[in-house]
C-alpha cells in the first residue's frame, strides 16, 4: 500500500508581478490577485513545472528524512536483537512490525533519491 508522500514545497514567481509563492498558492493568487484563469497565463504550466524547492526547505527535508532513516533502522536493528532469543519469532505483532519498518524505510529511501540523495551519502559517518 502506497502512502502519500507530504510534497516538498516548491517557489516560483509571479510572471505577472514577481512576488514569489509556492505552486499552489501562485494558481489562486493569479485567480484572485489578477483575475486571470490559469489557461491566459502565458507559459504558467512550464513555470510551475519548473518549480524548485528552496535550498534551504530541500536541505531541511533531507535532514528531516535522515534522521528518521537512521530511527526506524536502530528500531529494526533492536527488533532483531530481542528476535535473537526466541522469544518473539512467531509473534505476529513483531513481524508486521519489521514489514511496517521496513515499507518506511523504502519509502523515505525513494523519497531520498527524489531529493538527490543516495545511499552512500546517507552511510558515511554512521560508523567507521
Ligand atoms: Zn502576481
Amino acid at each position: 500500500m502506497k502512502k502519500e508522500r507530504k510534497p516538498i514545497r516548491k517557489v516560483v514567481n509571479c510572471p505577472i508581478c514577481h512576488k514569489e509563492f509556492d505552486t499552489r498558492g501562485l494558481l489562486g493568487h493569479i485567480k484572485i490577485e489578477h483575475g486571470k484563469p490559469r489557461s491566459e497565463v502565458k507559459d504558467l504550466d512550464k513555470i510551475i513545472e519548473k518549480a524548485e524547492p528552496k535550498k534551504s526547505e530541500r536541505a531541511e527535508r533531507v535532514f528531516e528524512l535522515v534522521d528518521r532513516l537512521k530511527e526506524i533502522r536502530k528500531r529494526k536493528a533492536d527488533l532483531e536483537k530481542e528476535d535473537l532469543s526466541g522469544f518473539f519469532s512467531t509473534d505476529e505483532t513483531v513481524k508486521s512490525l519489521k514489514d511496517g519498518l521496513d515499507d518506511l524505510e523504502e519509502e523515505i529511501k525513494e523519497e531520498l533519491e527524489d531529493l538527490g540523495i543516495i545511499e552512500e551519502d546517507i552511510e558515511e559517518d554512521e560508523e567507521d
